[in-house]
């Protein structure tokens, strides 16, 4: 019989004064005793609603049995099946409207805290087994991959699986993509994303850093050096900016610039030497989750204040209601239903401020969404010495144009058809470049989908 609770069994966190000064990990996971607490939650649907909400297919229910059952290392097998980064996904994926926004106890309470458990089972696993890996007969055929993100990984993951010869090309000189440069330590501990990557060199895959492809190779360069086929896997990590007067000032980040100084060249580490303005006042523009995580970084580099500044309301906001708990237990202050209109820099060129103007909700618009209105005579300027643009990211142009015959949308995201092969024969992609910013879950859905139509593909070559 199950646990009738209808709220979550708690995940212990660290005090959000003391972890908006620090950059270790905010939510402390749970012990084996919550694990098997929480997992008693579960009803065990037979129809399991949840499964149908997860983009890789965790059989949820069977997992969440074995922890009930404190079988954790089953529990962790029962997930590997078929998620190749389930420490990943347990911490970061957006659970509240895949898996556990389907489960049935979240009608009259709490969903199954399912993202905990799998992170538990996770962390488990990794504290007390070695990985086992498979003993794979090569079949002798070479595939290229490009880019180290979670489509490139886990595309590179299952083709290695299969017998495959795979190497992944990365820009950067670490492999993970968004998982290193983007999400701060404090929610994904990059020691967790090396583990991973860690796996899939002992199923033999090689990963080349610092190669930019477009640049040191072509992608028909690659396919001349004998690799049959090629994923592209290489994000969405071109930002917008606004075009207002004052942005070229001196200050002024991209979201994602600003996070990659701080997670992939630890700006935040006295022993590095990366650059990074020390300031007192932040605007960070932008409601999504990177605009959060911005937010939180630049309040634990020592900002005093930290501005959220967004043109809609909280409703409306698309970060995750956790993301953005999480920011305001941790001071950061939202300026909300307010747009910037310049940014103001001082005699030397450094930013000393951001006007910007009230707004209003008007009729929804083709997203959806309120449209919204600027309210005439309101502006005010708010005095920051930086300003953080987080207003979304699209995939750099590089790839498609330097691959005759690879196609891309308005938008700039590769086209591909339902068996993720592009328009060019031989090239599949997925992830970020195909859909524009998206998951970690979806990409690696997609790495996985493009991984099986590669087998198909070369099967019959
Ligand atoms: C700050 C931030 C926070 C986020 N938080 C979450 C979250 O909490 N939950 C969630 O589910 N999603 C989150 N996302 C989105 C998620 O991380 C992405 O959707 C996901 O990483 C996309 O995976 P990908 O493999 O397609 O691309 P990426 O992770 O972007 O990886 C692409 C890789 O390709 C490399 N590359 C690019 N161009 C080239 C080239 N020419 N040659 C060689 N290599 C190249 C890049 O260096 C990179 O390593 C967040 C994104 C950001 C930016």
């Amino acid at each position: 019989m199950a646990d009738m609770s209808p709220c979550k069994v708690k995940m212990p966190e660290q005090d959000p004064l003391v972890r908006n000064k620090n950059f270790k990990e905010v939510s402390l996971g749970y012990t084996p005793e919550m694990a098997v607490a929480e997992a008693n939650r579960c009803l065990n649907c037979k129809n399991k609603p949840c499964v149908s909400g997860c983009p890789v297919n965790v059989q949820i229910p069977e997992f969440i049995s074995l922890v009930a059952k404190g079988d954790f290392k089953a529990a962790y097998e029962k997930i590997s099946e078929t998620s190749s980064l389930p420490a990943v996904c347990g911490r970061v994926c957006p659970q509240e409207s895949q898996c556990e926004g389907k489960c049935i106890r979240g009608i009259k309470g709490e969903s199954v805290a399912i993202g905990r458990l799998e992170r538990f089972v996770a962390d488990y696993y990794m504290e007390n087994f070695e990985k086992q890996i498979p003993q794979i007969a090569a079949n002798g055929k070479k595939v290229a991959v490009i880019g180290a993100g979670p489509a490139g990984l886990t595309c590179a993951g299952d083709l290695a699986k299969l017998g495959y010869k795979v190497t992944i090309f990365e820009a950067f000189h670490t492999a993970g993509g968004v998982l290193v440069y983007g999400i701060p330590e404090f929610r994904l501990p990059k020691k967790i994303v090396a583990k991973e990557i860690d796996g899939l060199k002992k199923l033999g895959v090689e990963i080349m850093t610092d190669m930019v492809i477009g640049k040191v190779l072509s992608v028909d360069e690659i396919i001349d050096m004998g690799y049959e086929a090629v994923f592209i896997g290489s994000g969405a990590g071109l930002p917008m900016f606004m075009g207002i007067e004052g942005e070229g000032s001196v200050g002024v980040y991209s979201a994602n610039e600003f996070l990659t100084r701080i997670n992939l060249m630890k700006a935040y580490l006295d022993e590095y030497d990366t650059p990074i303005k020390k300031v007192n006042s932040v605007a960070v523009v932008g409601g999504g989750n990177v605009a959060m995580d911005a937010a939180r970084c630049a309040k634990r580099l020592g900002a005093e204040h930290v501005y959220i500044i967004y043109r809609r309301s909280e409703e409306e906001m698309p970060a995750r209601k956790e993301e953005v708990h999480h920011a305001k237990e941790e001071e950061i202050e939202f300026k909300l239903l307010c747009n910037p209109k310049r940014i103001i820099a001082d005699e030397n060129g450094y930013v000393k401020g951001i006007e910007c103007i009230k707004m209003k909700l008007g009729e929804p618009d083709a997203s959806g969404r309120c449209r919204p209105i600027e309210i005439e005579n309101s502006e005010f300027i708010l005095d920051v010495d930086s300003v953080i643009m987080s207003l979304g990211t699209s995939p750099n142009p590089l790839i498609r144009t330097t691959t005759p015959g690879v196609e891309a949308n308005k938008r700039g995201c590769l086209i591909v058809d339902e068996n993720m092969k592009t328009t060019k024969d031989g090239v599949y992609a997925g992830g970020d470049a195909v859909t524009g910013a998206a998951t970690v879950i979806l990409a690696m859905g997609a790495g996985k989908s493009a991984a099986a139509a590669i087998d198909e593909y070369l099967k019959k070559q």
